[in-house]
Parts: structure tokens; sequence; C-alpha cells
């Protein structure tokens, strides 16, 4: 098991000998004196048993038996519901009934949490005397995404904003790619000495390496954009058609799901594309270039 890694007087984060690929990740400890406030409970990781759970969002990956990590336990009022019961969470992810439930039990010791509570965009929690934890807002991979800033220790903990050389992820049923980009833009614009991701890249502590990593990771959304137009070039398609063509997810790297994720998100693109006067409607679910 690797140690906590300090990023600061009053946060460490940890993970597990299997790195923090998904569907591993990092368990972050915020503490002041006594105090300990979790962000994030994430699989193969220790962690202390905390005052308080702060979740990023709803993805199982990111509340590994969430139910016995602390005594109470919050998240965005927007992904509230979809920690709160299995429907909830069909419900936000949209997919259906099967097999999944068992394989999060088993795999992710998923339960709902119907005494989670809820906290506004706004919200700002204290860790003992001298510690804070901002809530930033960053809807779009789930409508209640959110990062965290910890005062006075500055550091932004961007959760799944991984920087992954895959790309932001809005395959969900209540996934906006609007609301990414706008995500995206608004963690350009905060400075901190520390950038953390929950999966894959950093910890940051060069900010122009940073910004660069952002750079990227938010490029891909245009290669993906331009890989739609050229498939549009040979021809009408509709989101479903796109599906398997290397615009989302590269052949031969399709995870469970991929075919249902990958033609929401090619949706999303056409969707934007039409409100960019690129691409068109034309008959039933097809869609033409402008
Ligand atoms: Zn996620
Ligand atoms: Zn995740």
């Amino acid at each position: 098991m690797i140690t906590p890694i300090a990023l600061g007087p009053h946060i460490d984060y940890q993970y597990g000998e299997s790195g923090r690929n998904y569907p591993y990740g990092a368990s972050i400890s915020v503490h002041d004196g006594s105090d300990i406030v979790l962000l994030d409970a994430s699989l193969g990781a220790t962690r202390p048993t905390a005052d308080l759970l702060l979740l990023s969002h709803y993805h199982e990956d990111h509340v590994v038996s969430a139910s016995t990590a602390a005594a109470d336990i919050a998240v965005h009022e927007l992904d509230l519901p979809a920690v709160q019961s299995w429907a909830g969470y069909m419900k936000h992810v949209g997919l259906d009934p099967g097999e999944w439930e068992s394989a999060l039990q088993s795999d992710f010791h998923w339960s709902p949490l119907p005494h989670a509570t809820a906290f506004g965009s706004d919200a700002v929690f204290d860790v003992g005397a001298r510690t804070r934890i901002r809530v930033i807002p960053l809807p779009g991979h789930t409508p209640g995404h959110c990062g965290f800033l910890v005062e006075p220790d500055d550091v932004l903990y961007l959760a799944d904003v991984d920087l992954s050389s895959f790309g932001p992820f809005y395959g969900d049923r209540s996934s906006s790619l609007k609301d990414t980009r706008a995500s995206l833009a608004r963690c350009a614009a905060i400075e901190a000495r520390v950038y953390l991701t929950f999966h894959h890249k950093g910890p940051y502590t060069v900010r122009s390496e940073f910004l660069a990593a952002l750079a990227d990771y938010i490029a891909v959304l245009d290669q993906r954009a331009d890989r739609v137009i050229d498939l549009l070039g040979k021809g009408p398609r509709s989101a479903a058609n796109l599906v398997g063509h290397g615009v989302i997810y590269r052949p031969g790297r399709r995870p469970g799901f991929a075919d249902e994720m990958e033609a929401r998100m090619c949706q999303l693109h056409l969707d934007d594309l039409v409100d960019r006067g690129q691409a068109l409607k034309a008959d039933g679910d097809l869609y033409e270039l402008a």
C-alpha cells in the first residue's frame, strides 16, 4: 500500500498499488487538529475514518464503501438523488437495470446512501480552526460534478477533470457537453499552488504545466468534433451510425457500455455542431454537413 502523500500541511492523498486509473483513484484527506474530511472514497486506497465525506460526484468509483467511510456524507444537490437510491443512480447514468447492479455491489461495494445530504454551489466547509474546503462547481461530466479548493494550503482538487489522454467523459444521460466546455474554461481561470485529479495525471505544482495538460485535454473536444465532421462529409449519419468509427473510443479499446456511451457523446457533438451552424438535422435522426 502506498503511504499518504502530503500536498500541504492539511491535505494528503493516497491510492493503492493498482494506481489511479479507472476503476481506481485517489482518496484525499483534509485534516486540521482532530478533524478529518475525506474528498471522495476510492477503490484500493486505505483511508482514515473521517467526520465527513465530501463527494465530487455520484460515480461508482468515487463512492467505494462510502457508507462506512464517515459519519456524514455530502454531495452537490444535483447529484444527490443518484447516491440516495439505485433508481436515482440508474436514472442519472441512463442505463437499463441489469447486471450492472451486482457488478457495482461486488466491484465497488456500492450501496445507496439514503442519509447523504446536499450542498450547493457556493458551499464552504470548515475543517478544524484554520482550514476550509471551498466547493468549485464543474458540471458537465455529471450535473453536480465539483472540484474542491483547500485553503490555506491552496490545493485545487479537480476530481474527474482527470487530464487523461482519453479526454473528457460526458456519456451519462445527465451529462452535458456545453457545461463540460464551460467547466474546463473555469479550471483554467483558477490559480492554485497544487492541482490534483482523481485519476491519471498530476499533481501539478507548476502552473504552466497544469495549463498545458488542461489545453491538451480540452483539445480532445475539437478532435472529436473534427472526426464527426469527417464522417458527415461521407454522407448523412445518426449518432448511432457514428459509433465504432473512432470518434470517442479508439478501435480495440472499448469498455463495457461503450456503444451506448459513445452514441450519447456523439449525439451531444451533433447537437453542438448544429448550434454552431456546422451541421443540419436531416431526415429522421440523421444529420448532414451545413
Ligand atoms: Zn466520474
Ligand atoms: Zn472517476
